[in-house]
């Protein structure tokens, strides 16, 4: 049997990211993953320019000021942000200026308005300042040339201003990852019609749908089968046509309707793996298709959502580009404790809240899917383990 690293290494051996790259606009780039390194193409700031309201001048004609012995410069202008005046003061003479304002030739200093009299014609200074003392250089943000984004980067919302500040519009992202989920299971009615004796609404469609856009993977979301091959084997066969991944949930255990032992020699996919030391989800079924991952998840609801998090994210992540993506682990102490021992290896849903970790409600079984509500953590319990307690160091992976 697979243990958790071994069958998430093996996933990955026989993954490659698609490289299908495209140009999109700078807003659509926000959560995609960049095609390309992007150098800056210029400086930011552009010019020098002053950081405060004041008065810019050579900081030799007021070496000395003070309150008690001002200097008396003549002003011979006033640039506000933008304003795009050009002045060229001589020795004895200050620009007034804003902030944002560009420096005019030949100063090199910046006081502050509070350190003046305010003047109009004529200004009084009282306070010295050294060269280049309150100006905000040309290039200080960011040099001309300097690396920006690497690829393989996911752009955040602050890659995008930066780039905006570089004037950059388009960028080159990969495609995005394009996964088809299909739920199976004969007991599955979908939400807005009435259920009938024995059968449950299909919560796992609607979770990793949702979960797959939150990874801005687009999700061909067939719909939801009953439990017999031959549909399941045609529609996901029909499905791999335009997709990097498929996936799928329920029918993997050792059940009558455990159908995907089966479906995937339907498929003609080649079985890798099944089982994983792991509880939820040991069922686990990860098969190829073609050079296509079909990774088969059981259809309890936590099962499901773990093992999706375990395994499809990271390759999900490979396939997209992205080489940001990691569950980091964490060591937290325990608040609170978990009565139950743990032969096996055991993931349990937590809150981590920077310095504990706690469970997040009571029933942590695999078919229950409220406790997924606030987890942001799973603990990884290592087989062998006896209950936990109050202040138990506790190993965690952050989500
Ligand atoms: P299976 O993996 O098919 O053996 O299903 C395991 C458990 O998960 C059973 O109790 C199923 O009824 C339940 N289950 C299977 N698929 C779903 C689904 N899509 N939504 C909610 N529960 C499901
Ligand atoms: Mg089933």
């Amino acid at each position: 049997m697979e243990t958790l690293e071994s069958a998430l290494s093996l996933l990955l051996s026989h993954t490659k990211p698609i490289g299908r790259v495209e140009e999109v606009t700078l807003l659509d780039a926000l959560g995609r993953v960049a095609a390309k390194d992007i150098l800056s193409p210029m400086n930011v700031p552009p010019f020098d320019r002053s950081p405060l309201d004041g008065y810019a001048q050579r900081s030799a004609d007021i070496a000395g000021a003070s309150r008690e012995n001002p200097r008396t410069l003549r002003v011979v202008g006033e640039v506000c942000a933008g304003s795009g005046e050009v002045f060229f003061p001589g020795a004895g003479e200050a620009v007034r200026v804003m902030t944002g304002a560009q420096i005019p030739d030949g100063c090199d200093c910046v006081i502050r308005q509070e350190d003046t009299d305010e003047g109009m014609e004529q200004v009084q200074i009282y306070a010295e300042l050294s060269h280049r003392q309150n100006i905000c250089f040309c290039g200080e943000d960011v040099q001309a040339g300097s690396l920006i984004v690497r690829a393989g980067e996911r752009l955040t919302s602050a890659h995008i201003g930066v780039l905006a500040s570089l004037g950059v519009t388009r960028v080159s992202v990969y495609g995005r990852v394009r996964a088809a989920l299909l739920c199976t299971g004969d007991e599955l009615v979908q939400p807005g019609s009435p259920l009938t004796r024995g059968k449950i609404y299909d919560s796992n469609h609607a979770a990793l749908c949702a979960r797959l856009a939150e990874m801005g993977v687009e999700v061909r979301a067939l719909e939801s089968e009953r439990d017999e091959p031959e549909h399941v084997a045609g529609a996901l066969c029909q499905a791999a046509k335009d997709a990097d991944i498929l996936l799928t949930t329920g029918g993997v255990s050792v059940g009558k309707k455990d159908i995907f032992h089966q479906v995937l020699p339907l498929m003609g996919a080649k079985r890798l793996f099944w089982k994983v030391a792991l509880k939820p989800g040991s069922p686990l079924l990860c098969a190829l298709y073609g050079d296509k991952l079909v990774i088969c998840l059981s259809g309890n609801p936590f099962a499901a959502l773990c093992c999706f998090e375990l395994f499809a994210k990271p390759v999900i992540a490979c396939l997209a580009g992205d080489r940001g993506v990691v569950n980091p682990r964490v060591h937290a102490k325990l608040s609170g404790g978990f009565p139950k021992k743990s032969p096996g290896r055991r993931l349990i849903r937590a809150f981590f809240d920077g310095e504990r970790v706690r469970l997040t409600g009571e029933n942590h079984s695999s078919g229950s899917l409220f406790t997924m509500i606030g987890c942001n953590c799973l603990i990884d319990i290592p087989a062998g383990s006896g209950a936990l307690s109050d202040g138990d160091d506790v190993e965690i992976l952050l989500l």
